[in-house]
């Protein structure tokens, strides 16, 4: 039997296995997925989460592809406006963050066992049975479901996921090459009729990330994306003549989700980042608030692992990180509205959803 079954390796979930491995702890990580993806998502690291992860010595391999500055180029209807740097954190993409913990975790002699996809758990007093899609069981003491926005786990369990989603994708997003575009800026392009595509150089690769606002077809409905509706986008936001977009490694919509978990522990099993809580991207905080519960369960789970006494640090773990989850909700919800009301005037940008303003 193994101490923790971790179902879902992104940030959250491997973040939460190099801590308790490095405490010793074994660990198994299930995932669905049949191989890592690439895809850029959740692109940054904030501060605090460059110090919570110092522990697991990862910090200098995230510096070494990451970038420390970034300087937001603001345009409107093609126009350019203004300079805004950014310092604190750091520009990453979030599969990079992923390999550099998977590298990590496998220095503690733990790999990811893909093809692994999670559909029931039993438990009773003494540990739990997890069971997976090709009927194999995982049996652990505890398992963690680190499982993302539609979490398997939290079905299981039955615990609800009150809030709101909006009823239509707002955003073109994904990861593209353009050669010719200046990779010194994240460009940030908006036009007087409230469009905009934003395009990010992803640190240590050749790829922006790409985000926009819908292309509609004649009837008002968004068109699915595609290399071709990110380019016409770009065209008629960016107005930079013979820049073509290329190598589509990603290509995605997204909508706004403001929900979370009405508890996070069941017994033997707890929740955690995606899995307890999912919101706007606006303050880019959704890796990152899933790698501080990773921290704060890691640190819950090893102590329950001591021994009976330690089970009331799984409770502590809960009443420590709902309301964090309740005030990331409310928070991330009028950052967003600070940015849309921000873009619609010439020289802003994403900035406005930061903690503190930007030096320009
Ligand atoms: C399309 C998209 C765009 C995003 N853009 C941004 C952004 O710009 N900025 C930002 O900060 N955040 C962004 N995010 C959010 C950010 O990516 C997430 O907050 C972050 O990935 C949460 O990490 P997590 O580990 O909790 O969940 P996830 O990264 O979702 O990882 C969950 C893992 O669990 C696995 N899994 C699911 N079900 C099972 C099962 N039954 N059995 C086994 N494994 C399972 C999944 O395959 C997945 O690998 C975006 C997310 C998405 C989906």
């Amino acid at each position: 039997m193994t101490d923790v079954v971790i179902a879902g390796s992104g940030p959250t979930g491997l973040t939460l296995a190099c801590d308790l491995a490095r405490r010793g702890a074994a660990v198994r990580v299930i995932e669905q997925r049949r191989a890592p993806h690439r895809e850029s998502r959740g692109k940054g690291l904030d501060a605090a989460s460059l110090q919570v992860l110092e522990p697991l010595g990862i910090a200098e391999r995230m510096a070494a592809t990451g970038s420390g500055v970034i300087t937001l180029r603001k345009y409107f209807d093609g126009a350019h406006v203004r300079d805004t740097e950014v310092v604190g954190g750091l520009l990453i993409g979030q599969w990079r963050v992923e390999e550099v913990l998977r590298e990590r975790l496998s220095e503690w002699g733990v790999n990811v066992e893909y093809g692994a996809r999670l559909t029931g758990i039993d438990q009773n007093g003494s540990g739990l049975s997890a069971h997976l899609a090709d009927g194999a069981v995982v049996r652990g003491r505890y398992l963690a479901g680190c499982d993302g926005g539609h979490s398997t786990v939290r079905e299981l369990l039955g615990i609800p996921f009150g809030g709101s989603t909006a009823e239509e994708e707002v955003m073109a997003l994904g990861d593209v090459t353009a050669p010719g575009l200046s990779r010194e800026f994240w460009h940030q392009w908006f036009s007087s009729d409230g469009g905009g595509v934003l395009m990010c150089p992803i640190p240590g690769t050749e790829i922006f990330q790409f985000q926009a606002s819908r292309e509609l077809d004649e009837q008002g409905e968004p068109l699915p994306p595609s290399l071709e509706s990110f380019q016409r986008l770009f065209d008629r936001h960016a107005r930079v003549p013979g820049i073509r977009l290329g190598q589509a490694t990603w290509l995605s919509a997204w909508r706004s989700n403001v929900r979370m978990a009405s508890r996070l522990r069941e017994g033997r099993v707890l929740l955690a980042g995606d899995a307890a809580h999912v919101h706007p991207i606006a303050g880019g905080l959704g890796m990152n608030t899933g790698i501080r519960d990773a921290v704060a369960l890691g640190r819950a789970l090893a102590a329950a692992l001591g021994g009976p006494a330690g089970d009331r640090f799984l409770d502590t773990y809960e009443s420590e990180r709902l309301p964090v989850a309740a005030a990331l909700l409310e928070d991330t919800a009028e950052r967003m509205e600070r940015v849309l009301a921000a873009v619609r005037e010439p020289g802003r940008g994403t900035e406005a959803g930061l903690d503190r303003p930007a030096a320009d």
